[in-house]
């Protein structure tokens, strides 16, 4: 086999699973797309899925939203430890989902993921960062009592990886793209706990709009959703986590924080050509939590 044919007929492999899979996914009772997303306005396009752990994760939502709007998916797992749990989800996408081992804050790691990529498809389209770390401790005393550590660990896996991972995206975006990366308030307002995490998000949403200056000339765009908060297993290290939930549903105009699927929703039409002029933005999906003032 020569390397031009092999991706050719894998592709051909992966576009009868994928569309066989969003026809699952579509006629499915209570899915998202019933109705609202019917359209496949993704169709044949390519995405890379960063961050899916377990059901509960945002990168299923969105990933779920992605393939039923008819895109191809390639997911990463962090380490052994989640292989087996991400195998079992994706294997819903069909057999043989491309599925390899990542973890963002190898530099290595990050290359091998991309030339196995490269060896997969020669155009990708999309691509969600939905990854972030801190060290437990960080995330419950005092902001003032970050360890150097902490804070170095924090950026690293939770804004240095986006840049990271978008350098090595790029050059496969050759009919333009979109980069999404999950966000949240704390990155702008004292949130308590958040902590190193918040300004981490800082770092992640400067890096959005930087990276979407230096991309936008090959038609990348680069946004945030900034997302409410949602019981997950990285949202389950954040002390004080339920209350957050509950001050949602007092004080946001919507009187809740908001639905995976409705991140999927909104992971969908970041990626279409609906949102074809919209860049270096931080989309906020947390029932209008952000515009108050008290
Ligand atoms: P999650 O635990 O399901 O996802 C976090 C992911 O980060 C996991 O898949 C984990 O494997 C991955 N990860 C951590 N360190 C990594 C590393 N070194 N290499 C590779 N992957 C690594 O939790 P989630 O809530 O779905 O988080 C996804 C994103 O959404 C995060 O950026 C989070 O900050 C953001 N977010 C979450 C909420 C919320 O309330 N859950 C709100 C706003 C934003």
């Amino acid at each position: 086999m020569t390397a031009e044919v092999r991706p050719m007929k894998r592709s051909a492999v992966i576009d009868r699973r994928y569309r066989k899979m969003a026809k699952i996914l579509r006629a499915r009772k209570g899915w998202y797309g019933d109705g609202v997303m019917a359209e496949q306005i993704l169709a044949g396009k390519v995405g890379l899925v960063f961050g899916v752990a377990n059901k509960r994760s945002i990168a299923w939502a969105i990933a779920k939203a992605w393939a039923a709007a008819g895109a191809k998916l390639i997911f990463n797992y962090q380490g052994e430890r989640l292989k087996e749990n991400v195998e079992e989800l994706v294997s819903e996408f069909g057999e043989g989902t491309p599925l390899w081992p990542c973890d963002v804050s190898s530099d290595a790691d990050i290359a091998e993921f991309f030339s196995k990529v490269r060896g997969e498809t020669d155009r990708v389209d999309l691509m969600l960062h939905s990854v972030a770390f801190a060290p437990k401790e960080a995330l419950e005393g005092d902001f003032v009592s970050t360890t150097r550590e902490a804070f170095r660990t924090a950026h690293d896996i939770s804004a240095y990886s986006l840049v990271a991972l978008a350098r090595e995206t790029a050059p496969l975006m050759t009919n333009g793209g979109s980069i999404v990366a999950m966000t949240y308030y704390g990155a702008e307002k004292v949130v308590p706990h958040y902590n190193v995490m918040g300004v981490a998000k800082a770092s992640l949403e400067a890096s959005t709009r930087y990276l979407a200056y230096d991309l936008g000339s090959k038609k990348i765009r680069v946004n945030c959703i900034s997302a409410g908060p949602v019981n997950t297993l990285a949202a389950r290290g954040i002390a004080g986590f339920s209350a957050m939930l509950k001050h949602y549903q007092e004080h946001a105009p919507l009187k809740r924080s908001c639905e995976p699927a409705e991140l999927g929703g909104v992971g969908v039409f970041l990626a279409s050509d609906g949102a074809a002029s919209i860049t270096g933005q931080v989309i906020y999906v947390d029932g209008g939590y952000q515009i108050m003032g008290m």
